[in-house]
């Protein structure tokens, strides 16, 4: 095993950050901690949405797509505008840029994904070029850059999109970029989930632990930016977590998966492909 990367390694004068978020929530809760505290250094550090782009126009939504909206409470019509406020809210709280990246959501890719089984299953085989297109998307120079660091999930849980931004991750780390994986969540707050992961990497691929980076200075931001998107905390902390949705008990929850990597501090866990 190579050594741990430090945070100050990481915080370092003159990098930049790149955070790739299959999702409108995903960094404020896997990477909220670092992201946070590697902007209040005043690094450039830029949240990415990969999957956030309108539904096709005139195109009919499955009614798998409609189940979700009304758990959000959201029409067709205010979905994308309204989940672009709440990222909009979490980057002032985390003091990071946004940027969306034109892809869809995978309900939103025609009768692909139609049910809960579907989306945390295998990505289809006519989406086998996607993770490619992804990188494009990126406009990433040729040669590795040593100043900039990718976060990709570790697709915990298995959602096709994290599968998609994890397999991206895995070939620009592989190009030789430095690429760090994040624990998703809240797939990663359910007994064993992170284990499965983990233990159902695809083949050729073995990740190892790469930093672990304390996140108490940040922490209550990190808290404020999930709050920042009430579309999601019912489904999220009630529905999947079980814990329910106020702000006590998701700071509990968190801080109890955070607290696991070492005694008195709360932290968020960072992988890398093994060489
Ligand atoms: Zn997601």
């Amino acid at each position: 095993m190579t050594a741990p990367i430090s945070a100050e390694t990481l915080a370092a004068p003159g990098t930049r950050h790149r955070f790739l978020s299959p999702h409108y929530d995903d960094i404020a809760l896997s990477a909220g901690g670092l992201a946070t505290l590697l902007a209040r250094q005043g690094l450039p550090v830029t949240v990415e949405v990969i999957f956030g782009e309108e539904p096709e126009v005139g195109a009919p939504l499955t009614a798998f797509a409609e189940e979700l909206h009304t758990a959000w409470g959201l029409s067709a019509e205010e979905v994308i505008s309204a989940r672009r406020a709440e990222e909009a809210s979490a980057a002032r709280v985390m003091g990071t840029a946004s940027l969306n990246l034109p892809f869809r959501d995978c309900i939103y890719r025609g009768e692909q994904y139609v049910s809960n089984e579907h989306i945390f299953g295998s990505p289809t085989q006519a989406e086998s070029g996607l993770p490619e297109d992804l990188i494009a998307a990126l406009g990433l120079p040729d040669a590795p850059d040593p100043g900039l660091w990718l976060y990709a999930p570790l697709a915990v849980g298995n959602h096709v999109d994290h599968q998609h931004a994890f397999a991206a991750g895995v070939a620009l780390a592989r190009r030789g970029w430095n690429v760090l994986f994040y624990e998703d969540l809240p797939y990663a707050l359910l007994p064993g989930g992170h284990d499965r992961r983990l233990s159902t990497l695809p083949e050729g691929v073995e990740l190892e632990p790469a930093a672990i980076v304390p996140v108490d200075d940040a922490w209550e931001s990190k808290i404020d930016a999930i709050f920042a998107y009430p579309s999601q905390l019912e489904t999220i902390f009630s529905h999947y977590v079980g814990v329910g949705s106020s702000r006590d008990k998701v700071d509990e929850a968190m801080r109890v998966y955070a607290g696991q990597y070492a005694p008195g501090s709360l932290a968020e866990r960072y992988w890398r492909v093994a060489p």
